[in-house]
């Protein structure tokens, strides 16, 4: 069994859709076909939501409308037989009839899940339209039947595993499977999700729990890149990467891959690749528990960073003054990313400032808080860069004159990390980029 995710690029567009078919009907092997939403489609649920939720009924119908135009247009082109179109025609009805009736119903939390959950209902759907029109013979395992969190919005493998494989053996025989990626239903029972680019998530749990020979991650570049295409000019796809290298990347900014995407086919030892549906033929990243050669594979920036610095002349000698430190941190649910300390200060960075002014309270029981906004971690990864000792000379060398807030060496062997101010992040990744890969 194998997994194919496709993204909202990949199924953006009829003929994408299209493509997608021709790609997961290519080889005779059993395969589930994980779906994102059409891209956009998630955005525009997500700012219908928000509509609603201000109360702003007239906007909120506006944009329902826009998007169900947008639709109607999609499938005239997704499908021609009338029979298929009549299909495709109540595949909208159903969910846009939904879309409509929220507008009289006042928001919820829970609401605003099941509205978001609407865009992987409908290209699912719309997809196995065209499978049918095509006379292709498929299953359809609506993913709110078998993908399951725990209250602490932790996916539970094992009851995925139980309900997935019932699913699968009910229709055993069938080769083409088709599912959603990020929705999935909570402990309540109620709809939910894994939250934003969680399909890359879904898809790699689906593949844990079938037991998939690969998790194929399918969007629109040729895999992982050695920097950030969208911000340096020159960058090379990363033919390998480990599940550790590829792990560090994601959590540190690549965009290509969710970041706790990686650890369910790491536990399950399925091997995952990124492969691109523009050009199917292109080699693309193989990820696997394998380690890769020693060296820098890939450079990935994390902005939106806050960093926090805790001064205290009772750090002086004091033992347990972090654990007081960290204690603040987890009881407002805030992650720390990095961290340095001195004989008298410590200074952490975070990704998600929405406590800041409640840690910062606490904090301040402790010594003199300072903060910088605006930073953002840029991160060399690579098996075992941290033993290489000229990677230092050849990272500090290519950034002369900019200033570094902290440095992360050696807590992972494969990462350096860099703090910086967001508006250096642009000229650093260059300058790493030549100076890390000579590009
Ligand atoms: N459609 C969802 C989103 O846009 C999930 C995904 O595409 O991975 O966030
Ligand atoms: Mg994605």
């Amino acid at each position: 069994m194998k997994i194919m995710k496709f993204g909202g690029t990949s199924v953006g567009k009829p003929a994408r859709m299209h493509e997608v078919a021709r790609l997961a009907t290519a080889d005779k092997e059993p395969k589930i076909v994980v779906l994102s939403a059409v891209s956009g489609t998630t955005n525009a649920l997500v700012a219908i939501s928000q509509k609603l939720a201000l109360g702003e009924r007239d906007a909120a119908r506006l944009a329902i409308d826009a998007l169900e135009t947008q639709y109607q247009n999609f499938i005239a082109e997704l499908v021609h037989t009338d029979a298929a179109l009549e299909k495709a025609r109540a595949v909208l009805q159903e969910h846009f009839e939904f879309l409509h009736i929220i507008l009289r119903i006042s928001w919820s939390e829970a609401l605003n899940k099941d509205i978001l959950a609407q865009g992987e209902l409908l290209s699912t759907k719309l997809f196995c339209t065209y499978l049918e029109e095509q006379g292709l013979r498929y299953a359809l395992l609506p993913a709110l039947d078998f993908m399951r969190i725990d209250e602490h919005e932790e996916p539970q493998l094992d009851t995925i595993r139980t309900l997935l494989g019932a699913m699968l053996q009910q229709h055993a025989g069938t080769g083409l499977f088709v599912t959603q990626g990020f929705i999935c239903r909570n402990a309540r029972g109620e709809v939910d999700n894994l939250k934003r680019g969680g399909s890359d998530y879904s898809a790699s749990l689906i593949a844990a729990a079938a037991g998939a020979s690969v998790c194929e991650i399918w969007t629109d570049i040729n895999g992982m890149h050695n920097n950030d295409p969208r911000v340096v000019d020159r960058t090379l796809p990363v033919s390998r990467l480990s599940f550790d290298e590829a792990a560090e990347l994601a959590y540190f900014g690549a965009k290509i891959l969710h970041p706790a995407s990686i650890w369910p086919a790491q536990q399950h030892n399925v091997p995952v690749k990124l492969l691109n549906t523009m050009d199917p033929g292109a080699e693309g990243t193989l990820i696997t528990g394998d380690a890769t050669a020693p060296g820098a594979k890939a450079i990935a920036a994390k902005d939106g960073i806050t960093a926090v610095n805790i001064k205290s002349s009772r750090m002086l000698l004091a033992y347990g003054f972090l654990r007081r430190v960290f204690e603040i941190f987890e009881k407002h649910r805030t992650s720390i990313d990095m961290i340095t300390t001195s004989e008298v200060a410590v200074s952490v960075t975070i990704d998600n400032a929405s406590a800041l002014p409640a840690i910062l309270e606490e904090l301040g029981a402790l010594g003199t808080v300072s903060v910088d906004g605006d930073q953002a971690i840029v991160s060399i990864v690579g098996q075992e860069i941290a033993s290489d000792t000229s990677m230092l000379q050849r990272v500090f060398s290519s950034l002369e004159g900019v200033e570094i807030r902290m440095v992360s060496y050696g807590g992972s062997l494969h990462n350096i990390s860099l703090l910086v101010a967001a508006d250096k992040k642009k000229d650093v990744l260059q300058r790493l980029n030549k100076g890390v890969f000579g590009l």
